[in-house]
């Protein structure tokens, strides 16, 4: 059967593209088709505006910082409309270069909502396309509760296009998107209140990660409530939100933000009509190498809900690109994944917990590091560093490397290749410190935490 495409893509984010653009190059005919904007949610709604408010957001502090380097830095103004429309003015860029690289490796571009009506067709703007292979990669979408009023709320999509900052602002939830922009919101001026339902935020990180955060947040004056959620959310004089709380307490708020999680992007898609199954979240469940239950559709990035995260979807098209188009049937590999957190001060981690590692290796040896940065021997910050490994000892293998402090995210993406390469703590110690910089305590932690 002669089909109009060797391969259909539906959505251009981080997977979609990536695949898009390595598949044609092979003499693949293919095509991608996106709803809504070049470069999906991380480009658009995520990683990258984001990264650019805490960037923004962060001067706050750095300016109180440079007096005790000996700077008088004059009166300080903030403006929101100038930092968005910067913002917008570097995405379009953006869009732009997705663009160039899929016209440039061949690809078509179709703009609208695909819609799957079988195995191997789509249809889309009123066209309906046949393929052979049929790649998904739409993403996910915020998830936000049903608690009454909940229209009053914003998720992070939202927070991107605010037309004022607000002055109040309560973020909902504990997880990356939470602890981030209750960074951003505090450092560019808000007075912040974030709420998590559970005893202590980060569920999942290690808890020596979670505490120290969670410190240096509540000496920054954000008002951290555990153990809190909302019960309804109502509409105020003038547009203000009244939001009252499982603890009893009301709060009021220019703008309440729910991050309450990411759910796979589905509804619509047409899954059924080709017959594709999906998880309990809405998930495509794919096989190790993102291929369906249905041999001709495969799947990759957040719809998968394997690890919501851009470079894992990207790892996840290079790998379909190698099986289906290289004739080298390649896994993606979802172990020891560093990842950062981008609150303030980061979060840096790759590897196992401590609790993890207890779990998977019984016999461990921690290594914690708690102190104050040399920056900040002249800024009177009180802000600590906290440096962590773990370490199994039967192997010596280090297992987990946990860092919060500044940087965490820059410096934990070099320790991702040594716990790749199954680095041990001797091979850490035979290792030169950099001098003087806070990176080089996971080369020199030499006294076990007592057990
Ligand atoms: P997360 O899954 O990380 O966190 C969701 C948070 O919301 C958790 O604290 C969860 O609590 C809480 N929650 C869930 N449902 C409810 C509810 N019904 N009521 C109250 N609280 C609730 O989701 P995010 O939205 O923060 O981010 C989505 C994903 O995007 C992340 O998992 C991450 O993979 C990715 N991401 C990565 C970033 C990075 O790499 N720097 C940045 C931003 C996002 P509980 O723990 O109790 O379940």
């Amino acid at each position: 059967m002669a089909f109009d495409y060797d391969l259909f893509v539906i959505g251009a984010g981080s997977g979609g593209v990536r695949a898009a653009r390595m598949a044609a190059p092979t003499g693949a005919r293919v095509a991608v088709a996106e709803e809504r904007y070049l470069g999906g949610t991380c480009v658009n709604v995520g990683c990258i505006p984001k990264k650019l408010f805490v960037y923004a957001s962060h001067y706050a502090e750095d300016f109180e910082e440079a007096a005790g380097f000996g700077w008088s830095v004059g009166p300080r103004q903030f403006d929101w409309k100038t930092l968005i429309a910067n913002k917008n003015t570097e995405i379009e860029r953006l869009n732009g270069i997705y663009a160039n690289l899929l016209d440039n490796a061949g690809v078509e571009r179709i703009e609208g909502t695909a819609k799957i009506t079988g195995p191997q067709s789509v249809s889309i703007g009123g066209r309906e396309i046949t393929c052979e292979n049929l790649l998904v990669a739409p993403g996910a979408w915020p998830s936000m509760p049903d608690t009454p009023g909940i229209e009053h709320a914003i998720s992070s999509n939202e927070a991107f296009h605010l037309d004022e900052l607000p002055g109040r602002v309560v973020v909902v939830g504990g997880g990356y998107i939470a602890v981030e922009f209750a960074g951003i919101f505090h450092g560019l001026g808000a007075e912040v209140t974030q709420l998590y339902r559970g005893e202590l935020f980060l569920r999942g990180f290690d808890d020596d990660c979670r505490t120290t955060l969670a410190e240096e947040m509540r000496k920054k004056q954000i008002d951290l409530r555990f153990e809190t959620d909302v019960t309804k959310i109502e509409l105020g004089a003038g547009g203000i939100r009244v939001l009252t709380l499982t603890t009893g307490d009301t709060i009021e708020c220019d703008v309440v933000m729910y991050a309450t999680g990411r759910v796979p992007k589905t509804d619509g898609l047409g899954l059924e009509a080709a017959g594709v199954k999906t998880g309990r979240k809405g998930e495509i469940l794919v096989d190790e190498y993102s291929r369906t239950n249905v041999p001709s559709v495969w799947a990759i990035g957040d719809v998968t809900d394997r690890l919501q995260l851009t470079p894992m979807a990207i790892a996840e098209a290079m790998a379909f690109v190698q099986t289906l188009y290289h004739d080298n049937p390649t896994a993606p590999n979802h172990a020891n994944v560093p990842t950062a957190v981008f609150s303030q001060p980061n979060i840096g981690t790759v590897g196992v917990t401590e609790a993890e590692a207890r779990e998977q290796y019984g016999d461990i040896v921690v290594y914690r590091e708690k102190f104050r940065a040399l920056k900040h021997t002249l800024t009177g910050s009180d802000e600590k560093t906290m440096m962590k490994l773990i370490v199994d000892r039967a192997s010596d293998k280090v297992v987990g490397c946990h860092m919060v402090g500044p940087d965490a995210g820059e410096i934990t993406q070099g320790l991702g290749i040594a716990i790749q390469c199954g680095a041990t703590k001797a091979q850490f110690d035979a290792t030169v410190g950099i001098h003087p910089t806070s990176a080089e305590e996971f080369v020199t932690m030499r006294t076990p935490v007592a057990e």
